[in-house]
């Protein structure tokens, strides 16, 4: 009985170990939320310099059915509506503070609307519209992880990488006018145009 407390401890130990190392957040697979096969892709080669914020200005979420949900109808209309290849963005973060895989790590996004970012970027959005309410504590919480998380598996260049929001590299209202100035901003990293440079 004692040693196996002991094992159990020692297993807990390594598992909390592991993801306090790996710093990533939980992430939902394609096939775990149901995704279509993309009609093509684009390998994108990393370690990237940018980590790019986006919001869906869609419908939020508070579960993995719910959230899988959302996925697919992003994927089917960007597919569908906009022709693309697949849904648009590498990650996408849901209101449950989960990570939801969208094209990945390793392959060109649609999402900044600029090539340059495009092939040069980690494309994540929060699911919801942020634009006068915030994404939850968890799906925040998610974020700053996630960053960390693309660091520690060698996708974004350590210590001179920018985190950037939508805006900062394209005439848009994304990631959501609050979202954006209360936490986006704030995000270790974040390199947008400095207020003076605004003024200008
Ligand atoms: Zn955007």
């Amino acid at each position: 009985m004692k040693y196996s407390c002991f094992f159990i401890l020692v297993v807990a130990a390594l598992q909390s170990c592991l993801l306090a190392v790996n710093g990533c957040p939980n992430i939902v697979s394609r096939s775990e939320w149901g995704a279509r096969s993309p009609s093509g892709s684009k390998f994108m080669s990393t370690p990237v310099d940018y980590f790019v914020v986006h919001h869906t200005a869609g419908a939020s979420c508070s579960d993995i059915s719910s959230c899988s949900s959302v996925m697919r109808g992003i994927q089917n209309y960007h597919m569908d509506s906009n022709g693309w290849w697949d849904i648009g963005y590498n990650f996408l973060i849901g209101g449950d503070g989960n990570v939801y895989e969208g094209r990945g790590w390793d392959t060109t996004g649609a999402h900044a609307g600029v090539a340059e970012y495009n092939t040069n970027s980690i494309g994540v959005s929060m699911m919801g519209e942020f634009s006068s309410s915030m994404p939850t504590q968890a799906a925040l919480q998610a974020l700053d992880d996630f960053v960390t998380c693309a660091i520690t598996m060698g996708k974004l260049v350590p210590d001179v990488y920018a985190v950037l929001g939508h805006q900062d590299v394209k005439s848009t209202s994304c990631p959501g006018t609050l979202f954006y100035l209360d936490h986006v901003q704030q995000m270790t990293n974040y390199n947008g145009p400095s207020l003076e440079e605004c003024i200008q």
